[in-house]
C-alpha cells in the first residue's frame, strides 16, 4: 500500500512498525456544536482506510479523539447556563448519529481529554524535566527553539514562525514562536490542579498537548498513521510532533502523516463567517446518509471537494445504478469466496484513491448486469458486494435502497405495494386509465414505478 505521506511530501510504501498491530490516530471533533459535511470528511476517509487496514493485518488499533474541553464550549455552557458535561455529551450523541448515518464504524478508542488529565500532566512534566518547557505566569509553554526540527512537518522556516506572524505575541513568552501546553482557569471555568512545582495552580490543558498524550497513553510513543484535515497541519500536528518527539526522547511521533483536503460549498470555503456551513444533519433530512457517504468518498481525499445539489443528485444515481444490478440479480447468492477484485484493492492501496475504486464497482455493475450465467451472476455479486463492503457502501437491501427517503415521503412502503398491486389488477383487466391514475398519483409523491422483465418496481425520488 502506497500513502501520501505530509512530512516527506511523497507517496510512499506503507511498512508498519510492527505488521501484528497497526496504530491510527486520527484528531476528532471538537464538541460544542454539530459537525458540519466537511467534519464528516475525515470521518469517513479514515473509515476507509481502517476497513483497509483491517483487511490486511490482525489488528488494527484507531483512535480518533473527542476535544472536550476548550473554549467555544466553555462559551457554549456559558451561554446556556449549563455545566459544559451538558453540552459536550449532547453534541458527542449527534457526532455518533451523524457518522452511524454515514456508515462511519466506530473508532477502536475515542479518548477524552477530560478523561486523561493525569496523562496530560505527566507528558508536560517530562518535557519541563527535559528543558523543553516552562512555567510563565501561571502558563506552561513549550520552548519552540528547544527543538531544531520544528517546521519540519509543515515545511515552515521556524525563523518565519519566530518573527511573530503567525502566533500570538504574550508577555509570557520566551520566543513568539512558543506555544501554550498548560494555561489557567478562573474558578467559574473547568479545571484541574497541577503539580505545585510548576506554581501555575488550577489550569486546563493546551488543545495540541492533549493529542500528545492521548495517542501515547493508548498508541504508545510511535504511532504508524497520523491523520487529519490539512489545516490541521500547523500549527496542530507540527506542534504535537514537537511535543511527541520531545518526550519520548527523540523517537518517530507518527511514521505517516495522511491530511484530507477541504471540503468547500459551491466553491466557496465553507465557513461560519460566509455563512455557508452545511450540517450533516440538515443534509440527512433531505438525502439518504449512504448517498452523502459515496458524495463524499467521489473525489481523491487529497482534493478539495466541492459540495453541491449536484454532487447529491449524482451520488443518488450512482448507488441507484449499483443498487439497480444488485436488484436485478437478487434470485442468484452470491459466491462469497470471491472477494473484490485486485483492480478494485490496487486502486485503494494507491493512497486511497476512492474515485479510481468506485470506478471499478461501476464497472463490476456493468458486468452483472450483463452476465448470463448463474456462475458469473454469483461472483459478481460477490465482488461487487465486498467492494462496496470496503467502501461502506451496498451493505442494505437493495429494496431498502430504492424506499429510502420515505422520511420525505408522505406515503409509507405499505400503502406503495398496496397501490403497486392495485395497479397491476386494474392492467390484467385492461383498465389502462385506472392503472395510469395509480402510477401519476404516486409520482406525485416522488414515487417512480417501472415495469421491467422482473415485475413492477417502484423506487423513491425524494
Ligand atoms: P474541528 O472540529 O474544527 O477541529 O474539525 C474536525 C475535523 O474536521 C478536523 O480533522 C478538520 O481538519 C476537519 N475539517 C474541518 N473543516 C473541514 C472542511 N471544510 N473540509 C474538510 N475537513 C474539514
Ligand atoms: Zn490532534
Amino acid at each position: 500500500m502506497q500513502l501520501h505521506n505530509t512530512a516527506t511530501g511523497r507517496k510512499e510504501l506503507f511498512v508498519p512498525q510492527d505488521p501484528q498491530r497497526i496504530t491510527m490516530y486520527v484528531c476528532g471533533p471538537t464538541v460544542y456544536s454539530y459537525a458540519h459535511i466537511g467534519n464528516a470528511r475525515p470521518a469517513v476517509v479514515f473509515d476507509v482506510l481502517a476497513r483497509l487496514l483491517r483487511r490486511q493485518y490482525p489488528r488494527v488499533d484507531y483512535a480518533r479523539n473527542i476535544t472536550d474541553i476548550d473554549d467555544k464550549i466553555n462559551a457554549a455552557a456559558a451561554r446556556e447556563s449549563v455545566e459544559i458535561g451538558v453540552i459536550t455529551s449532547r453534541y458527542v450523541a449527534a457526532y455518533h448519529e451523524d457518522l452511524a448515518a454515514l456508515g462511519v464504524a466506530p473508532a477502536d478508542f475515542e479518548p477524552r481529554v477530560t478523561e486523561h488529565i493525569p496523562q496530560i500532566i505527566a507528558m508536560i512534566e517530562r518535557l519541563i524535566a527535559s528543558g523543553h518547557a516552562y512555567a510563565a505566569e501561571n502558563h506552561v509553554l513549550f520552548s519552540v527553539p528547544s527543538y531544531p526540527d520544528y517546521g519540519q512537518l509543515s515545511r515552515r522556516d521556524p525563523r518565519e514562525l519566530l518573527a511573530g506572524a503567525r502566533v500570538e505575541v504574550a508577555p509570557y513568552k520566551k520566543d513568539p514562536g512558543d506555544f501554550v501546553l498548560w494555561k489557567p482557569s478562573p474558578p467559574e471555568l473547568p479545571g484541574w490542579d497541577s503539580p505545585p512545582s510548576w506554581g501555575c495552580g488550577r489550569g486546563r490543558p493546551g488543545w495540541h498537548i492533549e493529542c500528545s498524550a492521548m495517542a501515547e497513553a493508548l498508541l504508545g510513543d510511535t504511532i504508524d498513521i497520523h491523520g487529519g484535515g490539512h489545516d490541521l497541519i500547523f500549527p496542530h500536528h507540527e506542534n504535537e510532533r514537537a511535543q511527541s518527539t520531545c518526550a519520548h526522547g527523540g523517537a518517530v511521533f507518527a511514521r505517516y502523516w495522511l491530511h484530507n483536503g477541504f471540503l468547500t460549498m459551491d466553491s466557496e470555503k465553507m465557513s461560519k463567517s460566509i455563512g455557508n456551513v452545511l450540517l450533516v444533519r440538515e443534509i440527512l433530512k433531505v438525502a439518504p446518509g449512504e448517498a452523502v457517504r459515496l458524495a463524499l468518498l467521489t473525489g481523491h481525499y487529497r482534493q478539495p471537494l466541492d459540495w453541491n445539489d449536484e454532487a447529491i443528485a449524482d451520488a443518488r444515481r450512482k448507488l441507484d445504478r449499483l443498487y439497480g444490478a444488485l436488484r436485478d440479480t437478487a434470485d442468484v447468492a452470491p459466491a462469497t469466496t470471491f472477494k473484490a477484485p485486485q483492480a478494485f484493492i490496487a486502486a485503494l492501496e494507491d493512497d486511497i484513491n476512492t474515485p479510481a475504486a468506485l470506478a471499478e464497482l461501476f464497472e463490476l455493475a456493468r458486468s452483472l448486469n450483463k452476465a448470463e450465467t448463474v456462475e458469473d451472476k454469483a461472483r459478481l455479486r460477490a465482488q461487487l458486494l465486498d467492494g462496496g463492503e470496503l467502501l461502506g457502501l451496498l451493505q442494505q437491501d437493495p429494496a431498502a435502497w430504492f424506499s429510502h427517503s420515505t422520511a420525505a415521503s408522505s406515503v409509507s412502503n405499505d400503502e406503495i405495494d398496496t397501490l403497486v398491486a392495485q395497479r397491476a389488477e386494474a392492467k390484467k383487466v385492461r383498465n389502462f386509465a385506472e392503472a395510469d391514475r395509480i402510477r401519476d398519483a404516486l409520482k406525485a409523491q416522488g414515487i417512480l414505478i417501472e415495469d421491467s422483465a422482473q415485475g413492477t418496481r417502484w423506487r423513491s425520488t425524494n
